[in-house]
């Protein structure tokens, strides 16, 4: 299929972006790596009157490193971490995961930003940012404001983007040296969305863990008891009936086999990350 007409705009800067989705007549929509929005305008998945190309606003592939955090532009593609051409500092988390989205050609053009800003449950950005407790920042008409990665998500395919904002950076803490992680991805094919991931992480000076699954129909659940139970040095029988408990206990309806598979990710993460 081809897709409706639609008008095109190449942004110059911020500014010139939001004041072309500031629109209330016309349906606009910021295009960046075009790798998931172009498929659902050939499929006419998505209304759009007017596409709005953000790919020349340099600002938006800035890297701001200071001591205690990195923020990264919007537009940096996921290759950019896979190659290591960008500064990380999640022991490795980061480039990693570039490297574990889909294939080079959709890494090459496909945006941190635009991962998130689609915010499909599957994303690994989407669990990856919100493991390593990263915030993003919203820039539109009026002004910028920033938010925990974990509220930006509201549910499939919906965040807190207001009209006419743009995400203009993802902000992540420089992790302890000393934290270790694990990541576990179930997906039938090599470079297609999970089934389910998990990534866990665990600071043993500090004794402190974070777990989070991904890919449970809407934003990524932090398991925060489970967290807690690491953090006292609990068994993997303990550990996988707490995993176990604290995913039926979410807002989400898992089936039986669903939550298996949630559980069993969740778990390798943590031995992953040498915890068990
Ligand atoms: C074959 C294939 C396999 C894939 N496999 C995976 C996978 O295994 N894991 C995975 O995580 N992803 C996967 N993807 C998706 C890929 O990672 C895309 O990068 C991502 O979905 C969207 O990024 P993009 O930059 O292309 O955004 P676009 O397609 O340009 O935009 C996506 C959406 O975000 C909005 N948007 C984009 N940038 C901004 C911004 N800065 N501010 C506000 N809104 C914005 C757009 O308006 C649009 O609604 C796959 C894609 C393909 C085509």
């Amino acid at each position: 299929m081809k897709p409706a007409p639609f008008a095109y705009h190449r942004a110059t800067s911020i500014e010139d972006a939001i004041a072309q989705l500031n629109d209330d007549e016309t349906i606009a929509r910021p295009l960046a790596g075009g790798q998931s929005l172009v498929p659902m305008l050939n499929l006419r998945l998505a209304p759009v009157q007017k596409l709005v190309d953000l790919g020349r606003i340099e600002t938006l592939r800035r890297v701001d490193e200071q001591a205690g955090r990195i923020a990264y532009g919007a537009l940096l593609p996921h290759a950019a971490f896979e190659d290591g051409r960008v500064p990380d500092g999640s022991n490795g988390l980061m480039s990693f995961i570039g490297g574990q989205i889909a294939y080079r050609a959709v890494r090459t053009r496909g945006t941190i930003g635009g991962a998130l800003a689609l915010a499909d449950p599957a994303a690994d950005w989407l669990t990856t940012v919100i493991a390593l407790d990263g915030q993003v920042v919203l820039v539109g008409p009026r002004g910028r404001r920033s938010l925990a990665a974990a509220d930006f998500v509201t549910g499939p395919y919906m965040t807190a983007l207001d009209q006419a904002e743009l995400l203009e950076s993802v902000v992540i803490p420089r992790r302890a040296k000393t934290e270790r992680w694990g990541h576990y991805k179930v997906t039938r094919k090599t470079g297609e969305y999970a089934d389910s991931m998990a990534i866990a992480l665990f600071d043993p000076d500090a004794r402190k863990a974070r777990i989070v699954v991904g890919a449970v129909n809407g934003a990524p659940i932090v398991l925060t008891k489970t967290a807690l139970e690491i953090g006292e040095g609990a068994n993997e029988e303990r550990l996988q009936a707490a995993i176990g408990q604290e995913l039926a206990e979410s807002d989400r309806a898992f089936s039986p086999a669903k939550l298996k598979l949630h559980v069993t990710a969740a778990l390798r993460a943590i031995r992953k990350a040498g915890l068990s």
